[in-house]
Parts: C-alpha cells; sequence; structure tokens
C-alpha cells in the first residue's frame, strides 16, 4: 500500500459530512466472498439464485444454496480492521454513518451506530404471506424452505432479491446523505449493481469529494473518483484515521 496523500488527508479532516459507501470487498478479508472478482461467488454459484422470480418457483432449492452461499459464511465471520476502522470514525464524531450494500452485519458488530442498510440483512426473515418478520435464530431449517410459525406461509431471508425494490426508508435515508455529504468514501465497491451502484453518482451530483479504496479500478475509479486509493480496506481505513 502506497502512503495515503496529504490532499486526502486534509479533506477528511476539514470535511463537514463525511458519509461512507460500503460494498462486499470490505468484508472479503472477513472471510465473506464477494460477487465478482477472484474468488468470487459468481465463478461458483448461478446469479439466477439470487432472482426473486426464481426463489418463488423454487424455494426449497433457493434456500439450500443460498444457506451454503450467505449463511454458513456469514455466521462465521468477524468484523476486519477496515470495518473496526469506521466505527472508531463514528465514534470521534468523523463519520455520519455509512450506507452499506451488505448483508452481513459487520458494521453493526464493529460498533457503528447510523448503518442504513440498502440491501436489507441476513439477520432476518420475512414472510410473504402476513409479513411477519422472525430472527433467522428462531427458524427452523430442519425442513426447507422454512414455513412462518403463525400461518404457514414461505419464509424468505429479509435481504433484496435481484427484482425487487429497495427497502423504502433506506432507499429515503440514502438519498438525502448523499445530497447533504460533502465527502463520500466508496470502499469495496465494483459498481455495477443498480439502483445501489447510482448513489455515489448523486453524490457527486451534488458537490461531494469521491474518495475511493478498492483493490482494483471499478466503475467510479475513471469517472467520479476524486482520488483512488489502491489496496486491502483493512490496510487502507485503520492508516486513515489514524491521521
Ligand atoms: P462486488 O462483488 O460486485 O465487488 C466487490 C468489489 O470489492 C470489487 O470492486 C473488488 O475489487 C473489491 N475488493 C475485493 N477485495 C477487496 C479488499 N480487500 N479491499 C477493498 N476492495 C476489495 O460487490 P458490490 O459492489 O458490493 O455489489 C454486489 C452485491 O453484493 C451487493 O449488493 C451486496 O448485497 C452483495 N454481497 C454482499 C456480501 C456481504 O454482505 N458481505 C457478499 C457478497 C455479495
Amino acid at each position: 500500500m502506497k502512503s495515503i496523500p496529504e490532499e486526502v488527508l486534509n479533506i477528511l479532516q476539514h470535511s463537514r459530512f463525511p458519509v461512507a459507501f460500503t460494498g462486499a470487498g470490505i468484508s472479503v478479508e472477513s472471510g465473506i466472498p464477494p460477487f465478482r472478482g477472484p474468488g468470487g461467488i459468481w465463478n461458483k454459484y448461478d446469479p439466477e439464485i439470487l432472482d426473486i422470480s426464481y426463489f418463488l418457483k423454487y424455494p426449497e432449492e433457493s434456500w439450500e444454496q443460498i444457506r451454503k452461499m450467505f449463511y454458513e459464511v456469514i455466521e462465521k465471520a468477524r468484523p476486519n480492521p477496515a470495518h473496526y476502522a469506521l466505527a472508531e470514525m463514528e465514534n470521534q464524531g468523523r463519520l455520519k454513518g455509512i450506507i452499506t450494500q451488505n448483508i452481513d452485519n459487520l458494521h453493526q458488530k464493529a460498533g457503528n451506530k447510523k448503518v442504513v442498510e440498502y440491501h436489507g440483512n441476513t439477520r432476518d426473515v420475512v414472510c410473504l404471506e402476513c409479513g411477519k418478520k422472525y430472527p433467522l435464530l428462531q427458524i427452523s431449517f430442519e425442513q426447507l424452505p422454512p414455513r412462518c410459525p403463525q400461518c404457514g406461509g414461505l419464509l424468505k431471508p429479509d435481504f433484496v432479491f435481484f427484482g425487487e425494490p429497495i427497502p423504502a426508508d433506506a432507499a429515503l435515508q440514502a438519498e438525502e446523505w448523499m445530497k447533504n455529504t460533502d465527502l463520500l468514501l466508496v470502499i469495496g465497491t465494483s459498481g455495477v449493481v443498480v439502483p445501489a451502484s447510482l448513489l455515489p453518482y448523486t453524490a457527486k451530483q451534488y458537490g461531494a469529494k469521491i474518495i475511493e479504496v478498492n483493490l482494483y479500478p471499478s466503475e467510479y475509479t475513471n469517472r467520479i473518483s476524486d482520488y483512488f486509493l489502491q489496496g486491502k480496506a483493512s490496510e487502507i481505513l485503520p492508516a486513515l484515521i489514524k491521521s
């Protein structure tokens, strides 16, 4: 990792409303593979599994794969230094909040309180009949697909599948922060999953500086990023807060 440019540290120090926008890359070193890139989930699984129409048609098979793909790895994962650095920033009043595309709960485990989960989470399941939500841990998976203890309806992970809308409160909060932020830290995201990927463009349009942290150039790098810090989030973020 190269050292952090003085200018970046300066912007960070003087920012009025810094916000982070995170993707799967920030959790890679916690042992959770991303969708794309080396070791990516799509090298092993068909993205169709996360399509809502596929889930509704084949809930049993879908649950089986999703449990292997996400739940078994997320259960074991712990926050890494990148998550802790963002938690420290929030604690010190140097970060207004995080908008995450991740569903792994690691920002909250690290200590962040202001987290907008743009794609929901894996903590809960939701009944597609009566709408009741349950913590995942309360649900029996002995028989797949799991059913609602109250009405017998099909239970779905409470994260956003392809073809589903973004939770309204998360979408509103994210939009508001994007319009208010003067510094957006874009961390570990390829920038291809819409509509989440459009959020940094709103921030840029409203005048924010974009500091990007990624192992490789993303869709943002040569378009809207003012600074591209190339390397592992777990090394770059702790270096940012030490300054
Ligand atoms: P993505 O898989 O499309 O891209 C991952 C990005 O992270 C790439 O740009 C890659 O270069 C970068 N990266 C990999 N390792 C890194 C590291 N150590 N440090 C910094 N950057 C690193 O991920 P995405 O853009 O977030 O979009 C895909 C969707 O993936 C999201 O909607 C999210 O819900 C879902 N997802 C979430 C998790 C999770 O919750 N941890 C895991 C896999 C996928």
